[in-house]
């Protein structure tokens, strides 16, 4: 069972040791922050399944219940509302640490929350996994990469990120994060595994995020313009969530800290992502051009060599095969909404 602890007791050591070979593997208890959210509801339908106890730990700032409610009742789940800017007191064996604002119209809403998200919440996990000698995992993003002058990124390459800018609080909250994530590796024994995670969509995207492929497949479903941002011609790498949920999972059970880019690599173009929309959704769609915002990456496509290689990971659910998924899920949620609008 999952008890939260006192101060004045000490850690249980929450490694009991590897399994032997052909001794089926026990029970984790799993902490996951940002649980409620996009990727981390997924992650915990994964888990579940598994078999694992699951802590969620969200503020629901851009998380939802409705993305857990199918797991209300399950003894082995429990969620707690709670921001990881305050420390808290947990015995698990394993935490996903990916609470934090991942679209750039939420982030940007309160960058210095964003900042002290990344920097003080992954401190305090970080002060966790130590007490109770957990696993941690940081799924930090393809935007350490900042506007890449290397293309396709690979892990070793570090980055062109601007220290000042709009996107700052996130890029260099994400660059901080990996940073202690290593010294705590190197300076107190944690082990800890580090994502790289590049655009990745699906159900249970936020209608309202900003982002590109929830805007299109929203905008589709309402018979709005699709509205792409500059010419057009930056392009992206996008992946489908199980994809992402899959290299999480893979990246944990392993023995390598990584980093590891998790992305698929099949790269568009913002006006070629439009075309797929279209062509999915609603070919008579039109588009409306807008200007870009501030420091918009040129361009993004991950060199996964490293995790097929290491993780024995890599995509199998193309974009054409992907965006069909999660319309029907966006379909229903924007009918509640304007039913819920009396319209
Ligand atoms: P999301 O916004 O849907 O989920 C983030 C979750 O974290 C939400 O449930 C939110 O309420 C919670 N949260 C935010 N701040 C918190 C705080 N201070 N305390 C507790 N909970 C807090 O985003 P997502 O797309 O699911 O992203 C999950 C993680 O993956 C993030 O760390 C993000 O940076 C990373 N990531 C995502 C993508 C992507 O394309 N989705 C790409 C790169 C990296
Ligand atoms: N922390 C936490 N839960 C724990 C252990 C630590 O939230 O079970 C927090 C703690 O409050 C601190 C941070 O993690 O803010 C870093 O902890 P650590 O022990 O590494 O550093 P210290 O407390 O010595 O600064
Ligand atoms: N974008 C767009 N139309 C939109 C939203 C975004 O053309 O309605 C562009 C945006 O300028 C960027 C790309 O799509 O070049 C991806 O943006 P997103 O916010 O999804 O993610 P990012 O990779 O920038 O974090």
């Amino acid at each position: 069972t999952i008890d939260r602890v006192s101060t004045r007791f000490p850690a249980i050591p929450a490694k009991l040791g590897r399994v032997p070979a052909g001794i089926s593997r026990r029970r984790s208890r799993i902490v996951v922050t940002g649980g409620a959210g996009f990727v981390g509801s997924h992650l915990v339908d994964k888990l579940i399944k598994r078999g694992d106890d699951v802590i969620v730990i969200d503020n629901f700032f851009t998380g939802r219940k409705e993305n857990l409610v199918h797991h209300f009742g399950n003894p082995r789940f429990e969620l707690i509302r709670h921001d990881v800017v305050e420390p808290i007191l947990l015995e698990v064996d394993q935490i996903y640490h990916l609470a934090c604002p991942a679209s750039p119209v939420h982030y940007k809403y309160n960058p210095v929350k964003t900042i002290k998200t990344n920097v003080m919440g992954t401190l305090n996990m970080l002060g966790l996994a130590k007490r109770i000698g957990a696993r941690f995992l940081l799924t930090s993003t393809s935007e350490v990469y900042g506007d890449p002058l290397e293309h396709p990124q690979k892990e070793t390459y570090w980055g062109n990120v601007n220290p000042i800018g709009e996107r700052s609080c996130y890029d260099e909250g994400k660059r901080t994060a990996e940073t202690l994530a290593m010294d705590y590796h190197r300076g107190a024994d944690v082990e800890v595994r580090i994502a790289r995670i590049f655009n990745t969509y699906g159900p249970r995207m936020c209608l309202d995020d900003g982002r590109v492929v929830s805007n299109f497949v929203a905008q589709a479903i309402r018979k709005q313009p699709l509205t792409v941002y500059g010419d057009g011609k930056q392009t992206r790498s996008f992946q489908y969530v199980s994809d992402l949920v899959d290299g999480l999972y893979a990246l944990m059970e392993s023995e390598h800290v990584g980093p590891f880019n998790l992305g698929n690599p099949g790269e568009f173009t913002m006006l070629e992502l439009a075309e797929v929309v279209k062509e999915t959704i609603d070919s008579s769609a039109t588009i409306e051009f807008r200007p870009n915002t501030a420091d918009d990456p040129h361009m993004r496509k991950p060199d996964i060599s490293k995790a097929k290689e290491l993780l024995n990971w890599e995509p199998k659910v193309s974009l054409r095969e992907g965006l069909p998924l999660m319309v029907s899920d966006f379909q229903n949620r924007i009918l509640n909404e304007d039913e819920g609008k009396g319209v």
